[in-house]
């Protein structure tokens, strides 16, 4: 009798998280431990227990036929339209597979359950549904979905490659998923190579690693951060999204050291041929600043932009601030605010307002504004705020009139370029500072999470947490702006 073949399963989520980052899926696998320990706490809240709450709460909005038993039944039935897998179970359906050498060792199975089954009412077919909270991992839920499907003809060969995805913040989408099937195979088989053992198990190659801005919210971050730095392609390089990329590669420049070596003049003359062009970089500056970033990687250095590097003149009672907040268009909360004063030492007197619950939003910002005017604080610092904090103190309450707000983030990007795959406060601060500064929350999103942790469960760890990371930010600011202060004296 010949050994019995050993069985390998592959579940939709194993689909979701391959095509999410193949370099995270390699490193969760051969770590052997469950997925959810491969998430810090706040991705775990959002991933896993935000995403149950909402899937709970719109199943309940169904009338639903729980079955697996007769799943094949259930599909034949006109009168049914939803189905729920029974909790606990899971369908499969097994794979055949095209690589030779593991064939003969396992049987591989597709294994998963759909949030929902749904009688789609244009075709009279079921399909699968899946809720997600944010539609930010978007062709990774199209390959779970896909998998389902397939999955799903096991019970019944006539359910077509569609699905349904159900968001809480765009509602319903059906999606064809007929195209997918050749990049699910090779998916598959990657997959099959990985969890087999065939592909070596911590080796992560850079054609694994998607360094898209889901990698700030990752556990792997910095290891991937030095791979991604040791092969640097010019669409890494900050300020270079796709439709920049494409207009760089068609004008002939194909690396990073191409790009180093290039005349600003000569390429925005070139970009302004493209149709769009003007429109996708906006000012020749742009292109400055993009090389500038280019140049400082290839040589490893800061380089001086030919802005106009002006001082700062910081002096005592300039104040730099932080907010943290959750964002909305229109109600924007700020639960956090940080304020450091120059005081004569030139040290920083740092205080914080903080939000006990949504009511206290506003009195905590006209507290902020109050103290300010009190302490005669003329100009207050903080970092990328002409876009974000600044936005959201008005929708709470109109700035001062006395208080100029000072934008450092554009006195950097103006004059200075580091090579630095981004120009966020951490990045920026990690660069010149090393990890003095940092804090062990990296992202503003992880504040939000233990917000609402917070306000859950009234823990004041939490609220100490955010207020330290808060005011770390804070002195990040100040240190970058008396950074820069003395590289313009140096300068001048
Ligand atoms: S940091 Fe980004 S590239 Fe690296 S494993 Fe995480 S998600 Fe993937």
């Amino acid at each position: 009798m010949g050994k019995s073949k050993q069985r390998l399963e592959i579940s939709a989520t194993d689909v979701f998280e391959y095509v999410k980052c193949p370099a995270f899926f390699k490193r969760y696998v051969s770590s052997g431990k469950r997925l959810e320990e491969c998430y810090d706490q706040y991705y775990h809240d959002i991933i896993f227990q935000s995403g149950k709450d909402y899937e709970l709460s719109e199943i309940e909005k169904f009338s639903l036929i729980d079955t697996t038993q007769s799943l094949a039944d259930a599909l034949r039935n006109k009168t049914i339209s939803a189905i729920r897998i029974k909790p606990g179970m899971i369908l499969k359906r097994e794979i055949t597979v095209s690589l030779k050498n593991l064939k003969k060792l396992k049987t591989i199975c597709a294994i998963g359950r759909p949030d929902l089954i749904i009688r789609n009412k244009d075709t009279n077919s079921f399909i699968p549904l899946d809720y997600k909270t944010s539609l930010s991992l978007f062709n990774s839920i199209r390959f779970q979905l896909y998998h389902y499907c397939y999955i799903l003809q096991k019970y019944d060969p006539n359910i077509p490659y569609l699905g349904v995805l159900k968001s809480k913040k765009f509602n319903t989408i059906f999606l064809n998923l007929n195209s997918l099937k050749l990049d699910w195979e090779q998916i598959i088989n990657k997959i099959i190579l990985i969890k087999g053992g065939r592909i070596s198990e911590s080796k992560i190659v850079r054609e694994d690693i998607k360094w898209t801005k889901e990698c700030r919210k990752c556990f792997f971050h910095t290891t991937c951060e030095n791979i991604v730095k040791s092969n640097l392609k010019i669409n890494n390089l900050p300020g270079v999204k796709e439709r920049r990329f494409q207009m760089i590669y068609d004008i002939g420049i194909k690396s990073v050291e191409e790009l180093a070596k290039t005349d600003s003049k000569v390429m925005w003359e070139k970009i302004l041929k493209i149709p769009k062009g003007i429109n996708v970089f906006g000012r020749e500056f742009t292109v400055k600043q993009i090389i500038g970033t280019a140049r400082a990687f290839v040589e490893s250095r800061i380089v001086i932009l030919p802005q106009k590097l002006k001082p700062l003149n910081i002096k005592i009672n300039d104040g730099f601030f932080d907010c943290e907040y959750i964002d909305s268009k229109t109600n924007p909360e700020i639960f956090s605010i940080s304020l450091g004063i120059i005081k004569s030492d030139e040290s920083l007197s740092l205080k914080n307002w903080f939000a006990n619950n949504s009511s206290e939003v506003e009195t905590i910002v006209s507290s902020f504004y109050d103290y300010l005017i009190n302490k005669g604080v003329k100009r207050l610092f903080g970092w990328n705020i002409k876009s974000a904090d600044i936005d959201k103190l008005v929708k709470i309450s109109p700035l001062p009139s006395e208080i100029n707000f000072h934008d450092l983030f554009y006195d950097i990007i103006d004059n200075i370029a580091m090579p630095v795959l981004s120009y966020r406060l951490k990045t920026v601060s990690k660069f010149l500072f090393g990890n003095q500064f940092q804090d062990k929350i990296q992202i503003g999103y992880e504040a939000v999470g233990l917000y609402k942790r917070f306000l859950e469960t009234g823990n004041h760890e939490h609220k100490e947490r955010i207020i330290e990371y808060n005011k770390k930010d804070v002195i990040q600011t100040y240190e970058i702006a008396c950074w820069y202060e003395g590289l313009c004296k140096e300068y001048k």
